[in-house]
């Protein structure tokens, strides 16, 4: 015999309690089937007796609504021949409602007993529809069996009797070949005869009762998700399902939060050794979760995660704790006395203090109950007033098969601290099925997002992507992204989110991933105005995982913000030379931040935009190497400006074309003066590890001084004046045989920056267009230095180099 129960969202809807009739009636054997209330109605009629209680005659809306739904239901899946009767039924019903809600109006108060009975409607209506709509069902009323007793503060089933009644209940009935119906969650008081419920989600555990009353062969769990899931698939986006687990296991999510079942549904079937499959109503297909004694060990060390939203810890600690006998025992009686559930207990070993988990809704009763036991030792000094931290949430790491792997905690306090996670309290079981721990309750999804993604992703690893400026390069980067995305996820496994997307004054973010076929209409629709605090505190209130803040802009206050995001453990990859070049106790400063917090702050495209210069002097350093010498053509502007110089083309011209074909920066005597260059001299010899500053550069001007103490307007027009002195020099420098460049020198501690005239043996002859190179001279490369050369600037090389870099994050 198999016990079948299906749930709130199971009987939602007509469509969904056609299929539970489809499901049912394949059965070959008749089966008892548990009903839970239409889903959402409990929270209806809940509502409904708080509105009443605080005298807000809105209650009648929300019974009339409750009465139009099941009427509307009774008619979508009862054969129109028992409509009435059971429309009859269900309008009593309603009426008697309706009357205690009127009396709880009237009386302003809801006392726990009808409180309880007004829950009770919803399967008891639910119940009349699901029988009146499966072909040869009888309904059975659960009030009649289920029998609880008042114990404190809560109805505990008495499962003596209850069994004894269920027997007698089904005695006999599987050969009457009807289908049983049994409203779910309702119970009676064994003295009083009174309504009862069996606490939220409670179904299960009557169709749990049943189960074992009867040596069911199987317990049925039918839901809305394919099975019990590796975390709770509402915030883990990824979770999935886990074919089989031990009730232990099972046990250990369930108490912690993991909705799917109810836990002392468990109880009454383990101890029968009755599995519990899940299955999901809505995708018959899905193999579903077994829930039973034994299973093989599975390849992942974990199983499950699970976690608590609302948890607060209260913390008894002193200096005389110590010497107190029976602390624990007297803080654990006070603790049930109230009824008060600890979720999680940690204590030092040398019993100087002592924390535990409740829920926010029991902490100030907590604290109450623990201040009065221990008042005297309070009083004395002994022990500290209670102390109560909120705002907190606990998470449980579960799975039989850690007793088998070394390192488990390890690995996940080293995850949760590299995501800038702090664990303020935890507590490991001497079973070493579980880990629990609490961290603060704004830090819960980006933690089980960090820990899914460590324990069970082997498929994907995920790197969310915020992209602040998107001209050329930023623009150009979304492309590639887009482009390389799918072959990432399928070569490499790695999934890219580009979870926001900013320009200077509107940003869009989006923690599912934007979609980048779409990312200048959503800008467009959804996106919100920022300036560069706004910037920042949206990024760092969404707080999520494997973060990476992508800087294209140009700006110097998104380069102040990267202290912030290292703080928050957010890394950074910019195109942006500011911060990088800025002053040295900055740059330090923010090397420092970056390495403390474990995270990247990568800059390649700062210097020869995609060329790996800054990558290859960091792996000779690195492996021991030192650079003695450096020398570079690291301007493509200005590159492109003495390349494109003729006879034809004047020196005017060479700067205005390559302003208009963005070669140069938007005001180009950034690259006339030298500055550009200068800013990527540091970069370099700093990266090579000296200490030096953009001041401590010699700048030999090319163009006369006043020419960048104007505005920009009389620049260009004073600028054709220097056309005839640059063409007479520069028919003297072709007769010389030599060409001009702006070299970036570092040696023996004095950096400069200068025009020269180099001659056709020199290396930085040829050098075609926008093209860089750099002569690296060190300790080994020595008679030979080394040599980079290529394109030194472009969006599409420099977009490239900034995805590198984002790749290169990828694999820490
Ligand atoms: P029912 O109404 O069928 O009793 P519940 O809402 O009580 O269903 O429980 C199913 C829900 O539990 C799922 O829809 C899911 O959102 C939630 N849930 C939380 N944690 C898990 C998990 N680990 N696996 C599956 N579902 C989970
Ligand atoms: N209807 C009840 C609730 O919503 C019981 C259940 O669905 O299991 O809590
Ligand atoms: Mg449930």
């Amino acid at each position: 015999m198999k016990i079948l129960k299906f749930g709130g969202s199971s009987v939602g809807t007509p469509e969904s309690i056609l299929r539970v009739k489809e499901i049912v009636s394949s059965r070959q054997e008749p089966s008892i089937v548990v009903v839970s209330a239409l889903g959402g109605v409990t929270d209806q009629l809940i509502r409904a007796s708080r509105l009443a209680a605080a005298g807000d005659v809105a209650f009648r809306d929300e019974v009339a609504q409750l009465r139009d739904r099941h009427r509307a239901t009774c008619e979508a899946v009862v054969p129109a021949a028992g409509v009435r009767a059971v429309e009859a039924e269900m309008d009593a019903l309603l009426d008697q409602l309706e009357r205690i809600c009127e009396g709880i109006y009237l009386l302003h108060v809801l006392p726990p007993k009808t409180a309880h009975e007004v829950m009770s409607f919803g399967e008891r209506l639910s119940s009349r529809i699901v029988t009146a709509a499966l072909p040869c069902a009888l309904r059975y009323d659960a009030v009649d069996f289920i029998k609880t007793r008042h114990h404190g503060h809560k109805d505990e089933v008495d499962t003596g009797l209850t069994y004894d009644l269920i027997q007698q209940t089904f005695k006999g009935w599987s050969s009457a070949g009807a289908t049983a119906v049994v409203p779910g969650f309702i119970a009676s008081d064994a003295s009083t005869g009174e309504i009862t419920t069996l606490g939220r989600g409670g179904s299960d555990y009557t169709a749990s009762l049943i189960a074992a009353a009867l040596d069911a062969e199987l317990l049925e769990i039918w839901t809305d998700v394919d099975g019990f899931m590796t975390a709770d698939p509402r915030i883990i986006k990824t979770s999935y399902v886990i074919d089989e687990m031990t009730y232990e296991e099972a046990m250990e999510l369930c108490n912690f939060g993991a909705k799917v079942i109810y836990p002392p549904t468990l109880y009454p079937v383990c101890a029968k050794g009755i599995p519990i499959l899940i299955k999901n109503t809505f995708n018959l297909k899905a193999k579903g979760t077994i829930v039973k004694k034994t299973v093989t060990p599975g390849a992942t060390s974990i199983k499950g995660i699970s976690s608590i939203d609302d948890i607060a810890l209260i913390t008894l600690s002193g200096t005389s704790m110590v010497g107190i006998v029976g602390v624990d025992s007297r803080i654990f009686a006070a603790l049930a006395q109230e009824q008060i559930s600890a979720f999680l207990v940690s204590q030092s070993a040398s019993e100087t203090g002592i924390s535990i988990g409740v829920s926010r809704a029991d902490a100030a009763r907590a604290r109450e109950v623990l201040d009065e036991a221990f008042a005297r030792e309070i009083e004395s000094g002994a022990i500290n007033p209670v102390d109560i931290r909120e705002e907190l949430a606990a998470v449980a790491v579960i799975g039989e098969n850690m007793k088998q792997h070394a390192g488990i905690a390890g690995k996940l306090f080293t995850t949760l601290g590299r995501n800038g996670i702090s664990v303020i309290a935890l507590a490991q079981g001497a079973a070493e099925s579980n880990i629990s721990f609490i961290v603060e309750r704004r830090q819960l999804r980006k933690s089980l997002n960090v820990i899914h993604d460590s324990f069970f992703l082997s498929e994907y690893q995920e790197l969310n992507l915020f992209i602040c400026g998107v001209g050329t390069v930023g623009g150009r980067l979304i492309e590639q992204i887009a482009q390389q995305r799918d072959k990432l996820m399928r070569t490499r496994g790695l999934k890219i989110n580009i979870v926001g997307i900013a320009r200077s004054t509107r940003a869009v973010f989006d923690r599912a991933g934007i979609d980048l076929a779409h990312w200048q209409e959503r800008l467009q629709q959804d996106g919100i105005p920022i300036d560069p605090l706004r910037l920042k505190e949206e990024i760092i209130g969404m707080n999520i995982f494997n973060s990476v803040f992508v800087d294209c802009t140009a700006s110097p206050a998104v380069a102040a913000l990267y202290g912030d995001f290292f703080e928050h453990s957010i890394s950074v990859v910019a195109a942006n030379k500011i911060a990088a070049s800025s002053d040295y106790d900055n740059y330090r400063r923010l090397k420092e931040l970056a390495r403390k917090r474990g995270v990247k702050w990568l800059f390649e495209t700062n210097v020869g935009a995609g060329l790996p210069i800054i990558g290859t002097i960091n792996d000779l350093c690195n492996s021991g190497d030192s650079i003695r010498k450096l020398e570079a053509v690291l301007s493509g502007t200005l590159n492109f400006i003495f390349n494109t110089l003729s006879a034809n083309v004047p020196f005017s011209e060479t700067v205005r074309m390559a302003k208009e074909q963005g070669f140069s920066e938007p005001d180009p005597r950034i690259d006339l003066s030298g500055k550009d260059v200068i800013r990527k001299l540091v970069i370099l010899s700093r990266e090579a590890g000296y200490e030096v500053n953009q001041e401590d550069v010699e700048a030999n001007l090319f163009i006369p001084k006043e020419f960048f103490d104007c505005s920009e307007e009389e620049f260009w027009a004073k600028l054709p004046s220097l056309d005839a002195d640059f063409e007479a020099r520069r028919r003297q420098l072709e007769a010389e045989g030599k060409r001009w460049r702006f070299v970036a020198k570092m040696e023996d501690g004095k950096y400069s920056v200068s025009l020269q005239a180099v001659e056709n043996q020199h290396s930085f002859y040829v050098l075609d267009g926008s093209n860089n190179i750099v002569l690296l001279t060190t300790e080994r490369y020595n008679r030979h230095p080394m040599l980079i050369q290529g394109y030194g600037a472009g969006a599409d090389v420099t977009a490239a180099g900034v995805f590198a870099d984002i790749m290169s994050i990828a694999n820490i």
